[in-house]
């Protein structure tokens, strides 16, 4: 359902030394995809304990950012196509072992603009897989990826989520302070009452507040934070998903004009089904 799903699944089989030569990626969003990949290929590279913001001191980083880094290529459709001269020139340039990196890697943006000709020029880099040889194809729809490819690389669906927001920690902390203060409390309708009545003016401002639980705790579903509060580490994956659609009914609540404070007790009241 998540992209980060794609991007920890690779990088968990590297880790295992698994990790597969070719892989087909079907997105809804191919530019953010190839982003991802970028990201996977840092991690896998960097001759440092790989962070976000490596390349401030990372040649290998810097060099991928830029997209000068002689052992990764990238093919762009030529026009309608990708031609068998744009496969012919990256098998030339990689019919050496990488000097800097562990791999030689490929990346063909919008597989299915791969023709007879130049898909039949890639099958030996998939039929004779090399070690140091990694292939990403990415594609909107990998029914229009010519079959020899599709068959012989290994499968992803990666979504991504239009509606993903950036996080403010400011109300992120009133978020996990309001559910850390009702978890297992008996007197968590008190708490309500003294705590929570009125805590913001603006019927915006608690839409902002059940957007912002939504997305940590989605987050924290997918292993994207570390800063998981015990409610969400002690919930089972059942009740995080019956969680997230509670405070899915919230958000749409509050914008058809609900009661907040009769909300609000109805959110507690529900989320002690969840505790146990
Ligand atoms: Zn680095």
């Amino acid at each position: 359902m998540f992209a980060v799903r794609m991007k920890n699944e690779i990088l968990k089989k590297y880790h295992e030394g698994r990790l597969a030569h070719a892989f087909l990626l079907e997105t809804n969003d191919m530019e953010r995809c190839y982003k991802d990949i970028l990201d996977i290929v840092k991690e896998i590279n960097c001759p440092h304990t790989f962070a976000p913001k490596c390349k401030e001191e990372c040649n290998i980083c810097n060099l991928i950012d830029n997209n000068n880094l002689p052992s990764l290529i990238t093919i762009n459709p030529d026009g309608q196509f990708i031609k068998r001269d744009q496969v012919n020139t990256l098998m030339n340039k990689f019919s050496t072992i990488p000097v800097f990196t562990k791999y030689n890697v490929y990346i063909v943006n919008e597989a299915h603009r791969l023709n007879n000709e130049s898909a039949n020029a890639l099958l030996k880099f998939l039929e004779e897989p090399e070690d140091n040889i990694l292939g990403f194809y990415i594609t909107n729809n990998k029914e229009n990826v010519i079959s020899t490819i599709r068959s012989r690389c290994q499968l992803f669906y990666n979504r991504y989520d239009d509606n993903e927001v950036t996080i403010n920690n400011e109300i992120l902390m009133d978020v996990k302070l309001y559910l850390n203060s009702i978890y297992k409390n008996r007197e968590d309708l008190l708490y309500n009452k003294t705590h929570m009545s009125g805590f913001y003016k603006e019927r915006t401002e608690w839409e902002t507040f059940f957007t912002t639980m939504l997305y940590y705790i989605k987050d924290c579903y997918v292993g994207r934070r570390t800063d998981k509060i015990k409610l969400v580490e002690e919930m089972s994956d059942e009740n995080v998903v019956k969680f997230i659609l509670l405070v899915e009914k919230a958000i749409k609540y509050i914008k058809n004009n609900g009661n907040i404070d009769l909300f609000l007790d109805r959110f507690v009241i529900e989320m002690r089904e969840y505790y146990e």
